[in-house]
């Protein structure tokens, strides 16, 4: 290889390292604050009639229980029934 030629081709390696390194910066910096940690965020309820299972907010499951103080559980999209019930409790 000439010598030219391997100049050429040593400041193509590092430009395409530069970009490969932004875009990865990129991509870790835009994805980490705009997506939210779903595990955390949202609660799994059952339903105690039918056993059907579906997600919810957390929040929402929360200020649900606070409204009807814990003495009936979520209705369930179901059947329609208020025997839907947190798994994690
Ligand atoms: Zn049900």
């Amino acid at each position: 290889m000439e010598e030219g030629t391997k100049k050429i081709v040593m400041v193509v390696v590092i430009l395409v390292c530069l970009i490969a390194a932004g875009t990865i910066y990129y991509i870790n910096s835009s994805g980490g604050n705009s997506v939210p940690e779903v595990g955390e965020a949202t609660v799994t309820i059952k339903c105690n009639s039918c056993g059907n299972e579906w997600q919810m907010d957390n929040r929402e499951y929360l200020d649900y229980m606070i409204t009807n103080q814990n003495r009936i559980g979520v209705v369930c999209p179901k059947c329609k029934k208020a025997t839907g019930y947190s798994l994690k409790n």
